[in-house]
């Protein structure tokens, strides 16, 4: 069930005028603390998505304390978290349990946090915890179920959600989306002259600079694993001519790449079909263009890019 918390329930620090006072305006402050503690893991148990979490522990301390923004950091995560507007006035906290470090959170507004706000600030934080852990287990499921063990790329289902998901979007925004699809030339006689572990670091090896070159520019390109020794690389923005510039790229840094293992030297060089989404693709037709693009490549003798 979803509660919000409503106004009434800020939180104030009365100042007691008799030690009767007192005893009851601390009472009533624990009551009201403790229902703002069950309304606020209530809302926070909705969602196991990480930001979701984020903002709705952001609002719901807005309701309470006056804050301009709130960060999370967590080196397992590619950036931080940011919500609202940073402000001068800084407070944050490592969020540890007695089993793990789960990151960083940072508050700011233009006003000092005083001692009071600072505690009942940490109270809420008390909170956040457990979502967060959760949300964190969470993500990594989701990231391993979407990843190959041996090399880290994507595996052929993160592949197939994200090309849906990319080719609808360049549909929708008419813009440019190129596919690679990067085939090892004569894998076997890798794994029958040094055995499948040498094998299985050439593969990691060319996952690497595949990373590598996906990262040299500010296109969101991703790589995937899609079988054995296949890969794909999915270029956001990226029309015919620059994919192909990518794909040479790619195909000269893994032919000048060795691999050594047992003190063997081993050199492989790849195949590259490239296509460039039409009006007519579709996310089928775009992945068979560039697949057929990539045996053209191996027919005229491998080590080369074909453009479809
Ligand atoms: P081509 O140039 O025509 O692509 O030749 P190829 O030898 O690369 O292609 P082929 O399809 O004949 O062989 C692919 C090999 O990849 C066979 C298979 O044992 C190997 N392979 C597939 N997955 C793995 C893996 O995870 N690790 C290792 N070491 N080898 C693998
Ligand atoms: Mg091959
Ligand atoms: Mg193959």
């Amino acid at each position: 069930m979803v509660t919000t918390v409503q106004s009434s329930n800020t939180v104030a620090f009365p100042t007691p005028k008799s030690p009767g006072n007192r005893k009851r305006t601390e009472a009533i402050r624990v009551e009201q603390h403790a229902e703002l503690r069950l309304q606020l893991s209530n809302i926070l148990q909705t969602t196991l998505e990480l930001p979701l979490v984020l903002q709705l522990f952001f609002d719901e301390v807005q309701r309470t304390l006056s804050i301009d923004s709130l960060t999370y950091r967590n080196s397992k995560l590619t950036s931080n978290i940011e919500l609202g507007i940073g402000a001068r006035h800084n407070c944050h906290y490592k969020l540890v349990t007695n089993k793990d470090s789960l990151g960083e959170v940072a508050f700011s507004r233009g006003k000092r946090f005083s001692e009071k706000e600072l505690q009942l600030l940490e109270m809420l934080i008390g909170c956040l915890i457990c979502p967060i852990r959760n949300s964190l287990m969470y993500r990594e499921a989701v990231q391993s179920a979407l990843r190959d063990p041996l090399t880290g790329s994507g595996n052929r289902m993160a592949l197939e959600n994200t090309l849906e998901r990319e080719v609808a979007l360049a549909k929708r925004h008419n813009q440019a989306l190129s596919v690679l699809v990067v085939d090892i030339d004569k894998f076997k006689t890798i794994n029958d002259n040094y055995g499948h572990t040498a094998g299985d670091y050439v593969l990691k090896d060319v996952a690497h600079i595949l990373t590598l070159c996906s990262r040299e520019t500010d296109a969101a390109y991703r790589a995937y694993r899609f079988g054995g020794e296949e890969f794909v690389l999915i270029l956001n923005n990226t029309e015919a001519n620059g994919s192909a510039v990518v794909a040479e790229r790619i195909r000269q840094y893994i032919e000048n790449m060795t691999t050594t293992f047992e003190e063997n030297s081993l050199n492989v060089t790849v195949s590259v079909g490239v296509a460039t989404l039409e009006d007519e693709d579709d996310m089928a037709t775009l992945f068979s263009r560039a697949d057929k693009a990539l045996y053209q490549a191996k027919r005229e003798g491998r080590n080369r890019v074909v453009n479809a």
